[in-house]
């Protein structure tokens, strides 16, 4: 879209007077994505942890001029700038915008709006390949689905689209209402509901009658009619004719009826009867049983739409799976390699590019990899190719690597864009000549983008310690659980300090570092300098803490901003005669109290003294005082916890009264939901936000597993029964028996305790046990039980979504802090967005 700010007010229904002729062609409510500063339209939203006003004075310095705002005054004083101002808000104002631009859509436009539990973005992506042999289809990007999402979603359509495809996604009770006004759907679906993570929904029946409020106004609703709870709540939202459901059960109710076979080669075969009685068969397709769901959800819509069931087969039968896993590995030669697996075309670019240029720290060249979708229409492919350009361009991207074949044309318009230019015809070339194109990508941060699968291929050639044994980390599910906790936080205004000692728990700390800042944790806590040191490298800007600073570099922790806990007077003494000599002040400090761990920290006698030495200088500032509870989830200590907790709210509460911005913090991640009236201003969420329940009394169940230790079959065998295995023949084979090798030891971090038995492993859904000695680098494991289910290559999992790392845990005697923070840095972390 491209309007003037003065169209545009008007359109939000704000005041235009006094507003210049600018033309806006971006809308922004995310600095950080900052593209194209003069055309920009800024909207300063505030959410429960951020607010989009900080960053106005910052925008401004880097060329934006146009800002909707709720409020004037405290703004930088910015002569030159257009500023719409809404009292009711940013956010509004931007779905009023996108509200308006869908009221002045062309009769001609198909608005069809999904929403649901799951298979959202699949279904979205799907539904655009279905309908766009005979029409002209628009889509939200990605999974662009958000109470912002939605509004740009709208913005970015091409209004000459004759099928708009939204997708709509809430988090909160009373979103989906306002999303509706926002979209007024022709043609809306409800795929789906599952009883997720999403606790602030309330029970299944409160999201499916919050999620079917989409579906309320639209002239086609389209639901599974076999799933009773949505199809009963359907029933008393929506008369008859307005109502499309489809049924793989034969329920009478539905509109479209389908049956499904699955061959012996676990391909699925569709059946789809219409109403008018055609009938047509799909040709079989590996799919899950989501695909099937969401495939019969597609058919239903290509049905409404008036296509009839041979058509709607023969379309079905041309689908595949999608993935929108994005996942960032370390590379070979240094490169950082990001494999996103989502059609690169002009809306989608533009998203993966920003995710890209946030990892571009220092000064590392930057190069784009991607296959460009296939357009018949040639005026459309031109305009695709263009605008591709011009994302590359206002990025400054540095080299593109295409997978596909240009005209003249198109590589004149590329080359202008980047620096340079490479085309491969297809993405297998690409992968013949990498020998030779490698070491032209040294050091550099790789985006590879698109869907074909050949370009999984590449990113794995590109991989670094291809062994295959890697710890997989969730960057959604950490973000999941951190809300979870967010979400329990009985004050709005306490706030999180994430810990990420130990190299986030063995997750590693700069992904999830840079994750958990983007969510607007209040603090960072390492354990050592170093930690913090390396976070400040890699480009981490939100205050850090360290715990155990034994800081024996004040250089590098003050240059660092990093800020130290004191926990004894030496300490203290010698901060500030380091921070003397160089003249700094008001360096922040955490004081840490010995409350009943009896490790490390200030117990109540020496608060006075502690007191007048902190008054008689001004090198140090005391920002937070905390403490550190020793038996948090042991109920039957709880008399001592007590203790601890009321001399925490004494003696913190003493240094209150000195200082009264002093923050208070002494829960961790157990102590958060044992003793919620003890949250103060901060809070310390450690091993809990890496999805570990401490508590089995249901109180964590919303915790999702962050790391999943996996590995792979490097060879498999029968051995008769009597056969030993390993070192010291210390396995044997009781009956004839297959036996699988798996690259991973004891010097990965598998405890040689767990071997002859004590570890079961997971393969192909069998709880598989190891036979002998865990040896370095190798372990055995008995595969009897899988039968032919087992192959060379297949995928072992240690720990992860079957395995609980608890289980390991027990199994040890220990504690799964200690299972986590084992697995050894050779093993290679991979960090994926779902
Ligand atoms: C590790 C640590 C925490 C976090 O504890 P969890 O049990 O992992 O939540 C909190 N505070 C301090 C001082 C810690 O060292």
């Amino acid at each position: 879209m491209n309007f003037s700010i003065q169209q545009i007010s008007d359109m939000i229904g704000a005041d235009h007077r006094g507003l210049s002729d600018r033309m806006i062609d971006t809308l922004l409510t995310d600095s950080r994505s900052l593209s194209r500063p003069d055309s920009t339209l800024f909207f300063a939203i505030r959410t429960s942890t951020d607010d989009g006003h900080n960053y106005i004075r910052k925008l401004y310095d880097m060329g934006v001029r146009a800002f909707v705002t709720d409020h004037t005054a405290g703004l930088p004083d910015m002569p030159d700038a257009d500023l719409i101002v809404v009292p009711s808000g940013a956010l509004h104002a931007l779905q009023n915008l996108a509200g308006t631009i869908r009221r002045n859509l062309s009769q001609d436009t198909t608005v069809i709006a999904i929403t649901g539990s799951r298979g959202k973005t699949t279904l979205k992506e799907w539904l655009a390949t279905l309908l766009s042999p005979d029409r002209s289809v628009s889509r939200s990007p990605r999974s662009y689905n958000s109470q912002t999402g939605v509004p740009l979603s709208i913005w970015q359509a091409d209004p000459m689209a004759e099928a708009l495809i939204i997708e709509a996604g809430i988090s909160r009770p009373g979103e989906m209402s306002r999303l509706t006004d926002v979209i007024r759907p022709d043609i809306a679906v409800l795929t789906n509901i599952h009883d997720d993570h999403t606790a602030t929904l309330g029970s299944a029946d409160e999201k499916c009658a919050e999620k079917s409020l989409l579906l309320s106004d639209a002239r086609v609703a389209v639901y599974c009619a076999d799933d009773m709870n949505i199809a009963s709540r359907i029933h008393t939202l929506l008369p008859g004719d307005h109502r499309f459901g489809w049924s793989l059960a034969g329920n009478n109710e539905a509109r479209l009826q389908f049956s499904h076979s699955v061959d012996p080669d676990g391909n699925v075969m569709l059946t789809v009867r219409d109403l008018s009685g055609n009938s047509a068969q799909t040709t079989p397709v590996r799919f899950s049983q989501t695909d099937v769901e969401n495939a019969c959800h597609a058919a239903a819509v290509m049905a409404a739409m008036n296509y009839d069931a041979p058509a709607i087969a023969a379309r079905i039968s041309s689908l595949r799976p999608v993935s929108t896993r994005t996942d960032v590995s370390e590379g070979l030669d240094g490169m950082l390699v990001i494999r996103d697996r989502y059609e690169a075309d002009d809306s989608s670019l533009g998203p993966a590019l920003d995710f890209m240029r946030r990892r571009v720290t220092d000064d590392s060249l930057t190069t784009v990899v991607t296959s460009v979708p296939v357009l018949q229409d040639p005026v459309k492919r031109h305009n695709m190719i263009r605008t591709m350009a011009d994302e590359l361009s206002v990025r400054h991207i540095d080299s593109l690597i295409v997978t596909a074949q240009l005209s003249d044309e198109e590589r004149d318009i590329l080359t202008g864009a980047v620096g340079s230019l490479t085309v491969f015809e297809s993405a297998e070339d690409l992968l013949a000549a990498l020998p030779v194109t490698r070491p032209l990508l040294s050091r550099r941060v790789l985006l590879i983008t698109g869907a074909d699968p050949a370009l999984d291929a590449v990113a794995a050639a590109l991989q670094a310690r291809r062994h295959e044994t890697m710890l997989e980390v969730n960057l959604d599910a950490l973000v999941d659980n951190y809300n979870f906790y967010r979400r329990r936080l009985t004050d709005s205004h306490t706030g999180i300090v994430c810990m990420i000692k130990a190299s986030g728990y063995g997750a590693g700390s700069y992904e999830p570092a840079r994750t958990l800042q983007a969510q607007g944790a209040a603090y960072l806590a390492v354990a050592v300098l170093d930690e913090g040191i390396e976070l400040r490298r890699a480009g981490i800007t939100m205050p850090i803490m360290v715990l155990n600073p034994r800081v024996v570099n004040y250089d590098e922790m003050f240059a660092h901003r990093l800020e130290p806990e004191i926990f004894s007077f030496d300490e203290l003494d010698a901060i500030i005669a380091h921070a003397r000599r160089r003249g700094i002040r008001n360096y922040p400090v955490h004081i840490k109290l010995d409350t009943g761990m009896h490790r490390l920290g200030f117990i109540g006698d020496e608060l006075p003294e502690l007191i007048a030495k902190l008054h008689s200088q001004d090198e140090v500032e005391p920002v937070t005082v905390f403490s550190h509870l020793a038996a948090a989830d042991e109920p039957a200590l709880d008399d001592y916890t007590m203790e601890q907790l009321d001399k925490f709210d004494r003696w913190a509460g003493r240094l209150r009264e000195e200082w009264p911005g002093i923050r208070r913090h002494i829960l961790n991640s157990t102590g958060i939901t044992r003793f919620p009236e003890r949250q103060y201003e901060l809070v310390r969420l450690g091993i809990c936000l890496y999805g570990v329940a401490t508590m089995n009394d249901g109180s964590q169940d919303g915790l999702r597993p962050v790391s999943s230790l996996s590995t792979s079959v490097i060879a498999l065998r029968d051995w008769p029964a009597g056969t030993t295995i390993g070192y010291g023949c210390a396995g044997q084979c009781m009956t004839p028996s297959r036996i699988a090798t798996i690259p991973i030891g004891y010097a990965d971090g598998i405890n040689r305790h767990l071997g002859n038995g004590v570890m079961k492993v997971s393969i192909n859904g069998h709880r598989c046990p190891t036979i002998g000695r865990i040896c370095m680098d190798i372990c055995m494991i008995d595969v009897t039980e899988c039968g032919d289910d087992v192959h060379v290559g297949d995928r072992v999992e240690i720990f992860g979504p079957a395995i609980p790392v608890t289980e390991l845990s027990e199994q040890l005697e220990t504690i799964p802090y200690e299972i986590l923070t084992s697995v050894s840095t050779r093993v290679k972390r991979v960090y994926y967005r779902e």
